[in-house]
C-alpha cells in the first residue's frame, strides 16, 4: 500500500457541525463557530484578540495592511519560506530584504539580522521552521533597539512554544494556517494574532472590507460606512464549524503526530551518529508541535535518489521551500548577496510523511527503507 506525504485527520465531528451550521442557516462569518474558535484560542493560549481569516496569506496581508507598510520601507524576511510571508509586503510596495537561514536550522539567523538594518526598515517577518522557535529573545532585542515591528509567520507554529510562552504571542501580529498541510486544518484557513492592542480597532475596520460593520454588529452606531482600505478576511462559518471540530480533539491529533514523530526520530538518530544524514535539533528554548519531520541529505544528487529510492517501494516524501531570492520573480531584484544555508535547506531538506493517522508499521518500513540506503 502507498504511504502518502499527506493525509487529513478526521475527528468525527466536522460533519455534524457543518450540518449544525447549514441547519443554523447562517453561513457568512462571525456566527457560532467562529467564535467558538476564537475562544479556543484566547483562552488556550492567552491571544488578547485574535480574527480568524480565510488563510494565513490573508492575515499577513492584513498585517501588513495594519502596520502601515508602503513603498518607503523595508521588510527583512527569510528567504527560505513560502512565498506568502514576502507576497503580502510586495503587495503594499515595501522592498523585501532577504536574510539566510542559520547553519543549525532553516530559522533566520538572528546573528545576521543587524547588518541588513537601514533607516528604511520597518519590520521584521520571522517563520518558526516546522514549529521550532526561532531565537526570539535575541530578536526581540534587535527589534526593540530599533523601533522596529516583529510579525511572526506561524503558520506552522501552533501549539509550540519559545521558553513556555506559545509562538504567535511573541511578534506585536502573528498569522497562522490552517490550509490542508498544517497540523490542525479547515482545507484552508487562517488566523491573525494581534498582540499589540494598537493595532486592534483599525484592524476591526480592515476585517470588514475597511467598514466599520464591527462597530454597527456592536450597536454603537446606527449604519455602517467605508473608512479605510480593507478586504474580505473573514471565513464562513462552514470553514469555522471544520475547524472546531478539529480544535476540540488537537490533544489527540498533537499526541498522535508527536509519537510519529518521536518515532522517526529514535529510527533515524543513528544514522545522524554515523554522520551519514542530519536529523532535526532543538535549542534548549523551542518545544516541539511535530509539525513536520525533515532529513537533511548531504547533497542534492543524494537527495533526489533517495526520494525516488523512496517513490519505487510506493513512499511520498518531499523537499520544501525554494530560495525566494533566486526564485524567478525575484532574482533580478535580489542585491546579489549569497544566502548559503537558505539554498542549502532548499537543495538538500527532505520531509517524510507525517499526519496523525499515520501507523508506526508506515514509520517503520519507511526509516528501514532509509537505513538501507544508507547502509548498503
Ligand atoms: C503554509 C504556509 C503559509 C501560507 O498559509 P496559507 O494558509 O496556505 O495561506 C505561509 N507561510 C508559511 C511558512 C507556510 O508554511
Amino acid at each position: 500500500m502507498a504511504i502518502p506525504f499527506n493525509k487529513i485527520y478526521l475527528t468525527g465531528n466536522e460533519l455534524r457541525y457543518l450540518q449544525r451550521a447549514i441547519e443554523d442557516g447562517r453561513l457568512s462569518g462571525k456566527g457560532v463557530f467562529t467564535r467558538k474558535c476564537e475562544q479556543f484560542f484566547e483562552t488556550r493560549y492567552g491571544f488578547s484578540k485574535i480574527f480568524l481569516t480565510t488563510s494565513c496569506t490573508d492575515a499577513l496581508e492584513m498585517a501588513a495592511i495594519l502596520t502601515g507598510i508602503s513603498s518607503e520601507d523595508e521588510v527583512i524576511i527569510p528567504s527560505y519560506t513560502c512565498v506568502s510571508t514576502a507576497n503580502p509586503f510586495i503587495l503594499r510596495g515595501a522592498r523585501v530584504v532577504f536574510a539566510d537561514s542559520s547553519a543549525d536550522s532553516p530559522n533566520i539567523d538572528a546573528s545576521k539580522i543587524e547588518a541588513l538594518i537601514t533607516k528604511k526598515t520597518k519590520a521584521i517577518v520571522i517563520v518558526h521552521y516546522a514549529g521550532i522557535a526561532c531565537d526570539v529573545g535575541k530578536i526581540m532585542e534587535i527589534v526593540s533597539r530599533y523601533g522596529l515591528i516583529l510579525i511572526e509567520d506561524a503558520a506552522h507554529a501552533l501549539d509550540s512554544y519559545y521558553q513556555n510562552r506559545p509562538l504567535g504571542s511573541l511578534g506585536h501580529l502573528a498569522a497562522f494556517s490552517f490550509h490542508e498541510t498544517k497540523n490542525i486544518t479547515s482545507g484552508e484557513g487562517g488566523m491573525l494574532v494581534i498582540n499589540d492592542k494598537k493595532y486592534l480597532q483599525r484592524a476591526n475596520i480592515v476585517y470588514e472590507k475597511g467598514t466599520d460593520r464591527a462597530a454597527f454588529l456592536n450597536g454603537e452606531i446606527e449604519k455602517y460606512r467605508w473608512r479605510d482600505i480593507g478586504s474580505s478576511f473573514m471565513p464562513s462559518e462552514l470553514t469555522s464549524a471544520f475547524l472546531y471540530a478539529q480544535l476540540e480533539k488537537m490533544e489527540e491529533i498533537q499526541n498522535k503526530r508527536k509519537m510519529c514523530w518521536e518515532l522517526y526520530y529514535d529510527e533515524l538518530k543513528p544514522l545522524e551518529k554515523k554522520g551519514l544524514l542530519k536529523v532535526p535539533g532543538f535549542p534548549s528554548f523551542a518545544s516541539n508541535n511535530a509539525h513536520i519531520f525533515s532529513l537533511l541529505c548531504n547533497n542534492p544528487e543524494e537527495r533526489s535518489v533517495l526520494i525516488s529510492y523512496l517513490k519505487k517501494n510506493n513512499i511520498l516524501s518531499a523537499f520544501h521551500f525554494q530560495s525566494l531570492h533566486k526564485s524567478p520573480f525575484f532574482i533580478t531584484k535580489h542585491d546579489g548577496r549569497e544566502l548559503p544555508w537558505s539554498d542549502f535547506y532548499s537543495d538538500c531538506l527532505l520531509r517524510l510523511p507525517l499526519y496523525a493517522g499515520l501507523k508506526s508499521t508506515a514509520i517503520q518500513e519507511i526509516t528501514g527503507l532509509i537505513n538501507n540506503f544508507y547502509l548498503t
